[in-house]
């Protein structure tokens, strides 16, 4: 498979997980976690699927569209080991919906932030919630991808202990 069909498979991925996700646990009340801003895509794809809701963003730098950044009220701009702890306290068991999509072609590099990251998912989370992330959780209860996606490019859990 080209680099290229392989991004765009990636990439329709992503949308049916997220799409599967809100309409799973959309309904759910609480706030929606974005974690990592990028160029804004998958947040701008949020918050139309959502409208109306809380989307908090985690972002180290942001480099986004001008018309995809959040208010700075929605913004936990830094390094995610300090904003993660941060968010714990403010959103402890509330989130029906996390997305993260930090990830890139470096595996050590995906396994390493995927540790970082993991163990501060049930703590954000509402157990009936979902997560949609580019870097696997071993740890978390896997949750069957949509039809049609494509396997180990995205994933989805439940925020509970596998
Ligand atoms: N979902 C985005 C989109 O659709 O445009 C793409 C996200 S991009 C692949 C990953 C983002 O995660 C980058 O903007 C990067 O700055 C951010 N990131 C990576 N490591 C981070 C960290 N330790 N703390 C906070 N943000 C981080």
């Amino acid at each position: 498979m080209s680099r290229l069909d392989y991004s765009i498979g990636r990439l329709k991925t992503s949308r049916a997980c997220i799409d599967h996700a809100v309409a799973e646990v959309g309904g759910l009340p609480g706030p929606i976690l974005e974690l990592g801003l990028g160029n804004g895509r998958t947040f701008d794809h949020l918050r139309e699927s959502l409208p109306g809701r809380d989307i908090f963003v985690f972002e180290l730098e942001i480099a986004a569209h001008p018309d995809c950044i959040p208010d700075d009220d929605h913004l936990l701009l830094g390094d995610i080991k300090d904003t993660l702890p941060l968010a714990v306290a403010r959103f402890a068991g509330q989130a029906p919906l996390f997305h993260a999509d930090v990830g890139s072609f470096d595996h050590a590099i995906n396994a390493a932030i995927a540790a970082q990251i993991e163990p501060f998912v049930p703590q954000l989370m509402r157990p009936d919630g979902l997560v949609v992330t580019s870097v696997a959780f071993p740890n978390l209860q896997p949750y069957p991808l949509p039809a049609g996606a494509i396997p180990d490019t995205y994933f989805m859990y439940r925020p509970i202990p596998a």
